[in-house]
């Protein structure tokens, strides 16, 4: 029987039936150890809710979002939700769980699953069958994977993306853990295990990184589910994580208090209720306030001195109240870009020779312009167009002399333009791995460092001076709009444990004019500075002869 039918079933009679339906009750009433310690909800009811597959109001949570603190027992919840599932019979195709990569797979196979299956021997271990295998397990009649999810291949000249622990198996129920660490591409090919399921079912979890991104992105078009503690006084409503700071009292005990009429709250009184209850996509916000063995003197003190506590406000904020959040230095925003127009307008045209950076999808997205010095840049036009005729004749009016363009997704069509093309045309791929900024090569393909030409783009912007941009319209509006859709995160290589900069999309992704300025940046360091600077220094020099005045020698 499968979820979405079990709900239209006759009621439970015993505690066995309800338990049958409800894995927080099985795991209680069947004295389960998770991480070694009883299962226990006495001060974590926020727990109960996020371990269904149905939310209060009988819905079925075809996709659910969990933006968590880390640490609050939610990944262990949803084991048990998961084995208690496969030995009823809840998801017959299997449950996938996927990690951002194999080396979290390990850990969380090693030192969480299996102790859970031998500390349960009779409650749990008896319905483990077969192989001890890190990548899965048959429980019951299903079979739960673990799996990596880092992108292993690349196929075909498109360089599309794809992964063999993503592509093989199918499933009932796929979750993804950590789901900010993903690779993007990855989280869309994951619901193809969903494919054959009758009642498909997704889960993505994790602690935010950034805002506009990943886990973050997900819960804002959720209906966003907060945690509301009724107060016993005057019976209105706290959220802890909205009204944090503010709803600590420290004293010699701490305790949250209500934000209406100040007294003392109790957060297991609470009740997850939605937002926007109308949206499909439930989303759960459970921060490390709701735990009830965190210490709030020591949270408050970490979040009023950071350093102190060797950690930052950033980490703080995502870690123990489940908050997004981005350094200024790390982010483009739309007046970072407006602030660096300059007094023209767009150019139809151009007798300066110009370098232009072409981003290719549908429309082409053109960024043209030319270097005024070693280190300064000037756009005269930003443009979107329809075909590459259309872009041939930009290329013409403009007078481009060097061009780099995406090789993807259409590399034949761009190889051809290349060859049409009277100018020098560079077809661009971005590179994660190799030593130099880029390699030029003699067939006229580029292969460039993605960081450092999205790092070398971020600082033409934020440098004082570096980059010039024309005067705003709707077009600049839209190029400062998609320079900001790319930001800097710092993260660890699964395989090394390595801290690295990457840059990762966020919100809706439109980065084409982001990616057109670092082909323009690329593409401007095939031609000479131009004609126009050389123009500019003369002012300089009259400048200098008139301070001089009346004291140059035989005036
Ligand atoms: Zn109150």
């Amino acid at each position: 029987m499968g979820p979405e039918a079990r709900k239209e079933a006759r009621k439970p009679e015993t505690a066995e039936d309800l338990a049958a339906e409800d894995a927080p009750y099985w795991l209680w009433l069947n004295r389960v150890l998770v991480d070694g310690k009883l299962f226990d909800l006495s001060g974590r009811r926020y727990q109960q809710d996020i371990m269904r597959p149905h939310t209060p109001d009988g819905r079925f949570k075809h996709n659910e979002v969990i933006r968590k603190g880390a640490q609050i027992g939610i990944t262990m919840g949803k084991v048990g939700e998961i084995v208690h599932g496969c030995i009823f019979g809840m998801y017959p195709q299997g449950v996938i769980v996927y990690f951002p990569h194999k080396g979290a797979v390990d850990l969380f196979s090693v030192s969480r699953f299996k102790p859970f299956i031998t500390d349960n021997p009779e409650t749990v271990g008896k319905y483990v069958t077969g192989t001890d295998r890190g990548d899965f397990r048959n429980i019951g009649s299903s079979r739960v994977y673990f799996l990596g999810c880092s992108a292993t291949t690349r196929v075909g000249e498109g360089g599309k993306k794809d992964s063999d622990s993503v592509r093989s198996h199918s499933a009932d129920w796929v979750l993804l853990d950590e789901r900010d660490m993903f690779d993007e591409d990855m989280t869309n090919q994951v619901n193809q295990r969903l494919f054959n399921s009758a009642c498909p079912r997704r889960t993505d979890m994790g602690t935010p990184t950034i805002p506009d991104f990943g886990v973050d992105l997900l819960y804002r078009r959720s209906d966003q589910r907060r945690w509301q503690i009724k107060c016993d006084s005057c019976h209105k409503y706290t959220c802890l994580e909205t009204e944090f700071p503010d709803c600590i009292v420290l004293s010699d005990e701490p305790y949250f208090k209500c934000s209406h009429c100040g007294s003392h709250i109790n957060s297991n009184n609470g009740s997850w209720e939605p937002d926007y209850p109308k949206r499909d996509l439930v989303g759960y916000w459970p921060s490390r306030l709701l735990n009830p063995n965190t210490n709030l003197t020591l949270l408050m003190k970490t979040f009023e001195d950071p350093e102190a506590y060797s950690t930052t406000k950033g980490e703080f904020l995502r870690t123990t109240i489940g908050i997004p959040h981005i350094d200024v230095k790390d982010e483009l925003t739309v007046s970072d870009v407006l602030a660096c127009q300059g007094r023209d307008g767009m150019a139809s045209n151009s007798k300066i020779p110009c370098a232009m950076g072409v981003d290719v999808g549908n429309p082409l997205y053109a960024v043209i312009g030319h270097r005024l010095d070693r280190g300064r840049y000037k756009i005269i036009k930003v443009a979107r167009v329809p075909d590459w005729g259309a872009l041939h004749d930009l290329a013409k009016k403009f007078n481009i002399k060097s061009d780099v363009l995406d090789a993807q997704p259409e590399y034949h069509a761009a190889r051809e333009f290349q060859r049409k093309e009277n100018h020098r045309v560079y077809l661009c791929y971005y590179s994660e791995t190799q030593r130099q900024f880029a390699v030029w090569t003699t067939d006229n393909i580029v292969n460039v460092l993605r960081t450092e030409v999205f790092d070398a783009s971020h600082e033409m912007v934020k440098q004082e001076g570096v980059l010039t941009i024309p005067r705003v319209n709707e077009e600049v509006k839209l190029f400062a709009n998609q320079l900001t859709k790319t930001v800097r995160v710092i993260e660890t290589d699964g395989r090394t444990g390595q801290k690295i900069y990457r840059y990762r999309r966020r919100g809706d992704k439109e980065d084409h004019y982001r990616n057109a300025l670092n082909y323009f940046y690329l593409a401007c360091q095939k031609i000479g500075i131009s004609q126009e600077s050389t123009q500019r220094k003369r002012p300089q020099t009259q400048d200098m002869s008139f301070s001089l005045g009346n004291y140059r020698k035989g005036a």
